[in-house]
């Protein structure tokens, strides 16, 4: 069975998000999703929120460490990325949610990729 979510919502639409009793009926809805959109490609995954199964499109799916030496304006460690593509994705991400711009460079201590706001000159 498929049902609107009581309890999440999507951080991009505040719909709530559709979810699923087993991974099977996840992957089923995804798999004529993507045939039917073909801009889409929904991965399934378990919520840790509601333990039911929800959609997410695959390019959002951007995994991310901590960098143990960096540090943000705010204070916090940085957000560090495997790869420049992975970083890049994110940055085009956040561009379109929150329409900032934020530039791609490479760690100084070898941890990865951080973003950074764009200084505007
Ligand atoms: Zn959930
Ligand atoms: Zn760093």
């Amino acid at each position: 069975m498929s049902r609107n979510s009581p309890t999440c919502k999507s951080g991009k639409t505040g719909r709530p998000l559709t979810e699923y009793d087993t991974k099977a009926e996840a992957k089923a809805a995804a798999g004529y999703a993507n045939k039917t959109y073909r801009n889409n490609n929904l991965v399934p995954y378990k919520c840790k929120q509601c333990g039911f199964w929800h959609l997410s499109p695959a390019d959002r799916q951007t995994p991310s460490e901590t960098c143990p030496v960096c540090r943000g304006a705010d204070g916090k460690p940085k957000e560090s990325y495997s790869s420049q593509e992975n970083a890049q994705r994110r940055a085009d991400i956040i561009l379109k949610e929150q329409s900032v711009i934020l530039k791609v460079y490479e760690c100084e201590h070898g941890n990865g990729w951080h973003l950074t706001k764009q200084n505007i000159n």
